[in-house]
C-alpha cells in the first residue's frame, strides 16, 4: 500500500510527526497534559518524543510510530496496522492522530508528495513511438 493511499479517508487534522504525537500521548494520559511529561513507560517508542523538548528531529517520529503501531498497538500484526481503521471517528474513539503516519513515512511530506507526482506523471506519459513501428503507408 502506497503512503498516500487512503489518505482521503482521514478525518483527523492534519499534524506534523511530533504533534501527532503529542496529541496521542495526551489522549493516552486521559487528556492530562502534566503527565505526559511524567510518563515513565521507557518501553513506549514514543516517549523520546512525547514533550516540546524533542531529542531529535521530526524524521526519526516517523519510525517510532511505525514501531508502536506493531509493537504496541497491534502487536505482531503488520497487516492490522496496514488496514486500521482508525481514521476516521468510531463511536467516542476520535480519529487517532498516528494513523497517517502508521506505515513508517510521513504522507505529508514534500518527498513523498514529490515521488506521488512522478508516479502519477510517468503514469500519464504518453508511449513513446517504438523506433521499430515505421509508418510504411508513407513509404
Ligand atoms: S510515551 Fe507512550 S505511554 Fe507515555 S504518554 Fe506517550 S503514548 Fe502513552
Ligand atoms: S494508527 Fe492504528 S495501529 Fe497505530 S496506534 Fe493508531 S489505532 Fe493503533
Amino acid at each position: 500500500m502506497s503512503v498516500r493511499a487512503g489518505m482521503a479517508a482521514f478525518k483527523g487534522k492534519r499534524r506534523k510527526p511530533l504533534e501527532a504525537i503529542r496529541a496521542f500521548c495526551v489522549a493516552c494520559q486521559g487528556g492530562a497534559y502534566e503527565a505526559v511529561a511524567g510518563c515513565a513507560l521507557s518501553s513506549c517508542p514514543l516517549r523520546p518524543y512525547r514533550g516540546s523538548a524533542v531529542p531529535a528531529d521530526g524524521e526519526t517520529a516517523v519510525p517510532a510510530i511505525r514501531a508502536y503501531c506493531v509493537e504496541h498497538c497491534l502487536p505482531g500484526q503488520p497487516d492490522e496496522v496496514t488496514t486500521c481503521q482508525a481514521f476516521s471517528q468510531a463511536g467516542p474513539n476520535p480519529p487517532c492522530p498516528l494513523w497517517p503516519f502508521r506505515l513508517g513515512a510521513d504522507p505529508y511530506s514534500r518527498q513523498t508528495t514529490t515521488e506521488g507526482s512522478r508516479e502519477r506523471q510517468l503514469t500519464l506519459l504518453p508511449c513513446a513511438p517504438s523506433p521499430l513501428s515505421t509508418d510504411e503507408s508513407s513509404s
